[in-house]
């Protein structure tokens, strides 16, 4: 089998290109606020602006700044001050360190997508633990202290639902219903509040684009300290989903070649280095593909898709070998069709299975005890490092495919 150098000439040129201008509405930010009440003594869900003001980290602010998208399509966010989010049981508040800056987040941004607005967006995380909601179980804080480091998961376990309980976790009913679709955590309501009115902001994930987050903690791994922040945010959602892909929906075995179509941050991370599934799981031929020719007209085991374009939809499925697997990861705008032969379909038994995402509980651990083999070449999927500030930026950038590889948000 032929080894073949990827390129991201598919990649580039199929995304949209769009003309986002920055525009920032900073406002100052003081960590030495006073601090008052303990929101441990009120903190019930009917309580809201009024209590809001009075909830800090220990010894820390009671406000915090965070990135907002206000709902028109390719519009820029902007950076506002929140009142301090109050985590519920089972819920930790982060001090993020880190956050991924992915195409999901640019899907929202672009209108492609519904999502309650205005929203803060970011679901690609790492931090440090500051708080507990109270009620929250005794195991989850021995789990992760106070001041432990953390990745977060982008699918958020409720943890008690049909298919969480079945280990499906990332077909967790309460996610969907309430975080993708009314952007709140699973009582219904969001965690973020604008300092200025308290009007409520809506989270996508997490809402990992502030200086502090509320994550349930099913969605938490223990970070070592070997790991540094900013690269193993990407864990949370590129590797993670690429995981997903090849391990549950691809079910990925020895010798196996594999195409991938798009190389984003997803599409690029499964294959950081060709060690990099071995712990674990199991070797696997290494094949990058972008025309079915390149094949020698058998095909490929598995091929990812990545973009969530129709072409390359239909691409992938041509891809593949007869009886082989096309797996789809990329995200489309609401509504795009992609169009299969059906016939091959049928008479070729081709696959084509659909993934978004891992299982936290199960999976993202695995994942960090991988990254600390060092098998993930987190360098060369990283390619560029940036502020809270820049991320307007960033995501102009991403919009118009110059940034290959993942872009990380340093929010230290
Ligand atoms: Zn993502
Ligand atoms: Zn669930």
């Amino acid at each position: 089998m032929s080894f073949f150098k990827l390129n991201n000439l598919l990649s580039r040129s199929l995304v949209n290109r769009s003309c986002l201008k920055p525009h920032y509405l900073t406002t100052s930010f003081n960590l030495n606020r006073p601090l008052s009440q303990d929101h441990h003594q009120s903190n019930s869900s009917n309580e809201k602006i009024s209590n809001l003001s009075g909830y800090h980290v220990s010894n820390g602010p009671s406000f915090m700044r965070g990135t907002v998208w206000w709902g028109q399509p390719n519009s820029p966010l902007t950076i506002e001050d929140f009142h301090m989010p109050i985590p519920k049981a089972n819920e930790l508040l982060i001090k993020t360190k880190a956050c991924g800056v992915c195409h999901s987040d640019l899907h929202i941004m672009k209108g492609e997508i519904a999502f309650p607005s205005p929203c803060v967006v970011g679901h690609e995380i790492t931090g440090e633990v500051v708080d507990h909601g109270t009620h929250t179980d005794p195991g989850i804080i021995k789990r992760l202290p106070v001041g432990s480091r953390v990745v977060g998961a982008f699918i958020m376990p409720c943890g008690n639902c049909f298919y969480c309980v079945k280990g499906q976790e990332d077909l967790c009913e309460p996610f969907f219903e309430y975080n993708r679709a009314k952007g709140t955590l699973y009582d219904g309501e969001t965690r973020l509040f604008l300092r200025k009115n308290g009007e409520p902001v809506y989270m996508y994930s997490m809402g990992g684009l502030a200086e502090y987050c509320v994550v349930p903690a099913h969605a938490l791994s223990p970070l070592p300290n070997s790991l540094p922040y900013t690269e193993s945010a990407i864990l949370g959602c590129a590797i993670f989903t690429a995981y997903g892909a090849m391990r549950h929906a691809a079910d990925m075995r020895a010798g196996d070649a594999v195409a991938v179509i798009g190389i984003g941050g997803v599409g690029s991370s499964p294959f950081l280095s060709p060690e990099s599934f071995v712990t674990g799981l199991m070797p696997f031929l290494f094949v990058f593909l972008l025309e079915w020719e390149i094949t020698g007209g058998m095909g490929v085991d598995i091929a990812v898709e990545a973009l969530g374009k129709p072409r390359t939809f239909l691409q992938c499925t041509q891809s593949v070998r007869d009886g082989g697997k096309a797996v789809m990861i990329g995200l489309a705008p609401t509504n795009v069709i992609g169009e299969v032969d059906i016939t091959r379909l049928v008479r070729r038994q081709i696959k084509i299975i659909g993934s978004y995402g891992a299982r936290a509980r199960q999976d993202l651990p695995k994942l960090v005890k991988l990254a600390e083999t060092g098998i993930f070449d987190f360098n060369s999927a990283i390619s560029r490092k940036c502020t809270l500030e820049e991320v307007d930026k960033v995501f102009q950038d991403l919009a118009s495919g110059s940034i290959v590889g993942r872009a990380v948000v340093e929010i230290m």
